[in-house]
């Protein structure tokens, strides 16, 4: 089945990689929820990551995400991560990257142009339309750093419940999923829309990796069945 992947992926003038958390976990970032440990074992992820969370208050959401960063920062991308970021190099323009992960751990391995479809844990942006006083790089600092001319104040630069994907970054991956001759499934259980969505829409083959059944299994033209630290290093070489 390999094989025939590779097949494809030889052929494919453009191809997509669609990567999800079973990506991270491999590298050992923890899911939302196994994260929740020490202090915060007692919290919610999902009543701490809403902006209505952070209005109420933004000190603790901001030490929550601080706290998240720095188990982010611990972890190192895994042979998978590297696999995709050399193909890339190796094949500029070949391969579109999107991803549901915050943990920029495609960036890292040396990935450009990601498609980070839930935002980049290690980035801020402004809470409110920053007005002509705000200015990042002059903004004080605190938990959570804030514009001295109006309050604004900074926030992770990642989707929250209740939240739409960016704009941009979702019709971008649409259009990749739309032009390409392959894509490349790895570590999502197919459940989250509309991020699941774009593999219902690649126009070309879809190859499926993750150890475990996925809902888009189906549908796929080809399913690998392990890790992607494994399996995207023998897929990807040349
Ligand atoms: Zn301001």
């Amino acid at each position: 089945m390999i094989g025939q992947v590779r097949q494809w992926l030889g052929a494919a003038r453009h191809g997509a990689g669609l990567t999800g958390a079973g990506m991270s976990a491999e590298s050992g970032v923890p899911t939302f929820r196994d994260g929740q440990t020490g202090l915060w074992a007692k919290f919610d992820p999902q009543q701490l990551a809403t902006e209505e969370a952070f209005r109420a208050n933004p000190a603790m959401v901001w030490d929550w995400y601080a706290f998240r960063r720095e188990m982010v920062a611990r972890v190192e991308p895994n042979a998978g991560h590297r696999a995709l970021a050399a193909f890339a190099q190796r094949h500029p323009q070949r391969l579109t990257l999107i991803t549901q992960n915050v943990d920029g751990l495609h960036q890292r391995a040396g990935s450009v142009g990601v498609l980070a479809l839930h935002g980049n844990i290690s980035e801020d942006k402004w809470l409110d339309a920053p007005n002509a006083c705000c200015n990042p790089s002059l903004a004080l600092p605190g938990s959570p750093p804030c514009c001295k001319g109006c309050g604004n104040m900074r926030r992770p630069a990642v989707v929250w419940f209740g939240e739409a994907l960016p704009l941009q970054t979702l019709a971008d991956a649409e259009a990749a999923a739309q032009e390409c001759d392959l894509m490349l499934v790895v570590g999502t259980s197919g459940l989250v829309y509309p991020a699941a969505g774009l593999a219902r829409i690649a126009r070309g083959k879809v190859a499926i990796i993750n150890p475990e059944p996925t809902e888009l299994d189906s549908a796929a033209d080809a399913v690998l069945r392990g890790k992607a630290a494994q399996l995207l290093p023998q897929l990807l070489e040349d």
